[in-house]
């Protein structure tokens, strides 16, 4: 049926994680009625640390959902790289005010349980959103102006219509599948990240420093940093190794302390007592893929993991998620009396994110590969990381951190 002309257009978004609320928040301010729909009964607070880099934290604080993570996430004072195997220090690169004024937003640490509540509370206050859970997207129908989502529900199968549908259904999504945009499926990348969350008071004091750690040896890295107040640490150990469980429940494979502590066993006392101090490890495997050639079909586009699964080496995950939301918003944002036409808009959104999605997975794949040298090779990295003055580091830093929200407008 056509829209009669005050009538809002209709988006359709699969998946509410990080992307898909922000998604959301988006579309709505640039005119949108906005329907998502999440497989999951209930947004569980799973997960552990995220970082919130200055280039999302900026978008955040656009979407009003920055504010609401107010005494919950925490500015680090700088990033501290260490060796592995002596415990020496390598590089520092000041954050906190630092960052601020060099990229314009902070450099924040959360749980991702908190930024997913904060993207939340803005969505329930959006009465142009609605927010369906235990919705699984099952099928996708669609022409060249009208998409038909098909979706199965503990009350029956539901069917819903809408101009536009974005697809922030994840690393193995559907919509990538039903759209015919994927097909290469993001695959296990040979890492394992091993996480915990430690409370503070178990952890020896170095990890308690306001700061984000980074410890490098061969096949293995360590990030730690606190999280909610300083009451607990974030640990973050990644191993080259193979994985056996479930890829899509990752959050619930348990992993035996023993075997970490083996891939860890030539590492330097103080990392080891860190490492040791922890009996609740959760294993995740670490996906990779190269870039898609294509985002979008017809009314379809995709966004966060489902169009860029990335390794999580420059943590920037869930910030190009966050990016593309504000992309995607940005190109239907009104220039005229006339509102943009939705494959045009689509198009502009590809064009705006694509190569920079396209580089950051490679970036963050080739940052995984330096983390794990060994030998000489390992040598010379620790050598250039001394010589760098922490000004030059974070010069370093300023094509992934700077706000890209001017380029999506333009
Ligand atoms: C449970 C979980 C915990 C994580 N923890 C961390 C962490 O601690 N730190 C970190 O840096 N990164 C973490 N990540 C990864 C990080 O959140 C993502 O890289 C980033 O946020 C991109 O988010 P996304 O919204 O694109 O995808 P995702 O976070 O994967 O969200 C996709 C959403 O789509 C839903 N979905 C999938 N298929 C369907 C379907 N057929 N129908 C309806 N809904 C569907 C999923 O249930 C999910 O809610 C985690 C991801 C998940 C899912």
């Amino acid at each position: 049926m056509a829209r009669t002309p005050h009538e809002k257009r209709r988006a359709l978004i699969a998946g509410a994680g990080i992307g898909g609320l922000a998604a959301a928040l988006a579309l709505s301010r640039t005119g949108f009625l906005v329907d998502l729909f999440e497989r999951a009964p209930a947004l569980e607070p799973v997960g552990a640390g995220i970082q919130i880099p200055p280039n999302a934290s900026g978008i955040l604080a656009d979407l009003g959902v920055l504010h609401r993570l107010e005494g919950k996430a925490l500015e680090p004072e700088r990033l501290r790289v260490r060796s592995g195997a002596t415990g020496s220090q390598l590089m520092t690169m000041p954050l906190g005010r630092e960052a601020r004024l060099r990229w314009d937003h902070p450099m924040l640490v959360t749980h991702r349980a908190d930024l997913q509540a904060a993207l939340l509370d803005a969505v329930s206050q959006d009465i142009n959103i609605h927010l369906e859970l235990g919705a699984r997207v099952t099928g996708v129908e669609f022409d060249a102006t009208r998409v038909t989502l098909q979706m199965a529900s503990d009350s029956g199968d539901l069917q819903e219509t809408g101009d536009l549908l974005v697809g922030a259904d994840g690393a193995h999504s559907l919509i990538r599948r039903a759209a015919g945009l994927g097909a290469i499926k993001a695959g296990y990348s040979g890492r394992v990240a091993w996480r915990a969350l430690l409370p503070a008071e178990q952890a020896p004091a170095f990890a308690r420093a306001k700061e984000t750690a980074l410890w490098l040896g061969p096949k293995t890295h360590l990030v730690h940093y606190p999280l909610r107040g300083g009451a607990f640490i974030n640990i973050v150990a990644i191993t080259d190794d193979e994985w056996r469980g479930d890829d899509e429940n990752f959050w619930i494979s348990e992993g035996d302390p023993k075997q970490l502590l083996r891939a860890f066993r030539d590492w330097d006392s103080s990392a080891r007592k860190l490492l040791e101090a922890v009996s609740d490890w959760r294993r995740w495997p670490l996906l990779d893929a190269e870039p898609l050639k294509r985002w979008s079909a017809g009314p379809i586009t995709l966004l966060g993991d489902a169009a860029h699964p990335m390794l999580p080496f420059f943590a920037q995950g869930a910030a190009q998620a966050i990016e593309d939301a504000a992309a995607l918003g940005a190109a239907f944002m009104p220039r005229s009396w006339q509102e943009t036409s939705i494959t045009r808009g689509l198009a502009d959104y590809e064009r705006k994110r694509r190569a920079r999605a396209a580089r950051i997975q490679s970036a963050s794949r080739k940052q995984g590969m330096i983390y794990h040298l060994a030998g000489p090779a390992a040598l010379v990295r620790d050598m250039g990381m001394r010589a760098l003055p922490p000004d030059m580091v974070m010069a370093r830093f300023d094509w992934l951190y700077e706000d890209q929200r001017g380029a999506f407008l333009t």
